[in-house]
């Protein structure tokens, strides 16, 4: 029996082997990551381990022994070269070959850089493992300027990781406010607003025609007729799903990911994927999407295990996310476009309020920002119609909307 070969060991995949274990499957399992650590949580990679607040030892899944405890046999450092789906084997960059009944790909994403010219220059950095997050903490250690490319949610996140330990921060966006196409007007000027507050020199409407430095090293960031000085850049411009392995297999995968019905199934039974790689039919939505986030790493690593031992459970949650600024904390629960119309529930300038993006008198999405223990309330209003000046009306409990 040759059992199920997780291949990317990241978030998706730790959960992946848990949860086949936890549901009692005593078949082989092995996992196959390019990375030589075990899984570990990228979040603090841009926040607390970042800032130097979260130890090491803090972010990664499981021990170090739990994998031998729990009878998987780990391939780190390690790449899936090549499936041959016929004969259900892979082939790794060791020269062995893993023959698999189920295959898991859980390949994850990598950031998207920037072609322009420059972009090789050393002191420019991007954000996804842990030894990014080490480079970048040891240059803000010891350099005064950081600019920022892409006021996303990892460029922000890093923005205000720097302005803590006192650095001073540039953000240059391309659109008219940061997060705008995710959050539309009104709440993105809340996030331009707190940067803001917190000293970060926040400029809008800019594109990044190249980075410049003598000795192969970045002194500055072009911007039209300016040169916006730099001692460290970090360049948050999203980032792109790891599909090659797939395509190369002949499975449908593109720039959205690799295409997976609502239990993760690619058109071939055998093989399955979950994460930031996976384009999965969701049955609340109605559509297949792909989603960068660590709640849906978690819950399709999940999903993705219950599939292989047999189970119907299907991909049937509202995504959800969250994120951590200076002293922001908030939680988003949905999946709105920018554009629908916001309602928001509580005074903005306190810091503390929510906010439902609304369509058709439904509520889409919802998010709290330091308000806690509200958020399974919120995901249970989103899909239903609401009316605005009671979701407004904070004298309504949650409950009673
Ligand atoms: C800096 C940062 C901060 C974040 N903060 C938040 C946050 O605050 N809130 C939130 O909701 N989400 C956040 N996220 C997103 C979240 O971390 C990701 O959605 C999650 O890590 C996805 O997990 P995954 O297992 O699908 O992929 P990954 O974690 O990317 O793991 C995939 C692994 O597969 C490996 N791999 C790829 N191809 C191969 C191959 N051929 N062979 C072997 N190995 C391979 C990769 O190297 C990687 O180790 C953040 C992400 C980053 C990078």
């Amino acid at each position: 029996m040759a059992g199920t070969v997780v291949v990317g060991a990241g978030l998706a995949a730790a959960h992946v082997v848990s949860t086949l274990r936890d549901e009692g499957d005593d078949r082989p399992i092995t996992l196959v990551g390019d990375e030589t650590d075990r899984p570990y949580e990228r979040p603090p990679l841009s926040k607390g381990y970042l800032q130097g607040t979260a130890e090491r030892g803090s972010v990664f899944v499981h021990d170090a022994d739990w994998y031998t405890e729990h009878d998987v046999t780990t391939r780190f450092g390690t790449t899936a070269n090549r499936i041959d789906r016929a004969a259900r084997t892979v082939a790794l960059s060791d020269g062995t070959e893993l023959g698999y009944d189920h295959l898991v790909l859980a390949t994850g994403s990598s950031p998207r850089l920037l072609d322009v010219p420059g972009a090789w220059l050393g002191g420019v950095h991007t954000v996804r493992r842990l030894t990014d997050s080490d480079a970048l903490r040891d240059e803000l250690a010891r350099r005064g300027r950081l600019v920022v490319v892409g006021g996303g949610w990892i460029g922000l996140e890093v923005a205000a990781a720097a302005r803590l330990v006192g650095v001073e921060v540039t953000v240059l966006e391309y659109a008219a406010q940061p997060l705008l196409r995710v959050l539309g007007p009104e709440i993105a000027s809340h996030f331009a607003e707190l940067h803001r507050s917190h000293g970060v020199d926040l400029r809008t409407g800019v594109g990044v025609d190249g980075f410049e430095g003598p000795d192969c090293r970045v002194t500055g960031v072009r911007v039209g007729g300016d040169l916006v000085p730099a001692d460290v850049v970090l360049v948050g411009v999203g980032a792109a799903p790891n599909v090659a392995l797939a395509s190369a297999a002949g499975l449908a995968a593109d720039a959205r990911g690799v295409l997976v019905d609502a239990q993760l199934r690619t058109a071939d039974p055998a093989v399955l994927a979950a994460g930031d790689v996976a384009n999965a039919h969701n049955t609340v939505l109605g559509h297949s999407l792909r989603v960068e986030h660590w709640d849906n790493a978690i819950r399709q690593g999940d999903l993705a295990a219950r599939s292989i031992i047999g189970r119907p459970d299907v991909y049937d949650w509202q995504p959800y996310f969250y994120t951590d600024q200076y002293d922001l904390g908030m939680e988003y629960v949905g999946y709105a476009d920018a554009d629908d119309p916001v309602v928001v529930r509580g005074d903005r300038a306190s810091g503390e309020f929510m906010a439902f993006w609304l369509r058709d008198g439904h509520v889409r999405a919802a998010m709290n920002v330091n308000v806690w223990d509200v958020n399974d309330r919120l995901r249970a209003l989103v899909g239903r119609v609401v009316d605005p000046a009671r979701l407004r009306d904070e004298k309504i409990p949650l409950e009673e909307l």
